[in-house]
């Protein structure tokens, strides 16, 4: 736990989430700052600041959740296509310094960003949140 970390708080609810799904290592919730309806982050649910912190057992952690929520956004949104990507370091981008993975639903013609200014809508935020857990704890364990 980082106390100046927001995924860090969102972890320990002191901060609240549009949660999706959850491990013993992993919480998965919407980016409040969405790119594009579903944008959701995978944190871990140990505090490293990146990739070059985190542990390989928890890198493989987020890795195998990132299927399973690529799956749910494809098939729950009918995505064209789905973007997983983490940035690491300033210079690459990274504006939260808890490692996180995004996973994020594209469609033909869209414009592809990266980051978004825009808050999303708390009322869609929260609809969408409960349709992509609702999903994603249907999927199969091999999905
Ligand atoms: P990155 O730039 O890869 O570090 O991504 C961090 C992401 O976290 C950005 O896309 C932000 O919009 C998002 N973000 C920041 N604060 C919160 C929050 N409280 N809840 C959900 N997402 C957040
Ligand atoms: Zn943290």
């Amino acid at each position: 736990m980082s106390e100046d970390c927001i995924f860090c708080q969102i972890l320990s609810e002191q901060a609240s989430c549009y949660a999706v799904h959850e491990t013993r290592y992993t919480k998965t919730f919407l980016d409040i700052f969405p790119v594009a309806p579903g944008h959701c982050l995978i944190v871990t649910k140990d505090h490293y600041q990146d990739i070059f912190e985190a542990t390989p057992d928890a890198i493989s952690m987020v890795g195998h959740v990132s299927t399973l929520i690529a799956h749910t956004v494809k098939d729950e949104l009918q995505a064209d296509g789905v973007g997983v990507y983490q940035l690491n370091g300033a210079a690459a981008g990274q504006t939260v310094f808890h490692y996180h993975m995004h996973v994020i639903p594209r469609n033909t013609g869209e414009e592809i960003s990266i980051h978004s200014r825009l808050p999303g809508d708390p009322a869609e935020l929260e609809a969408m949140a409960a349709r992509l857990s609702a999903r994603a704890y249907s999927m199969r364990e091999d999905e």
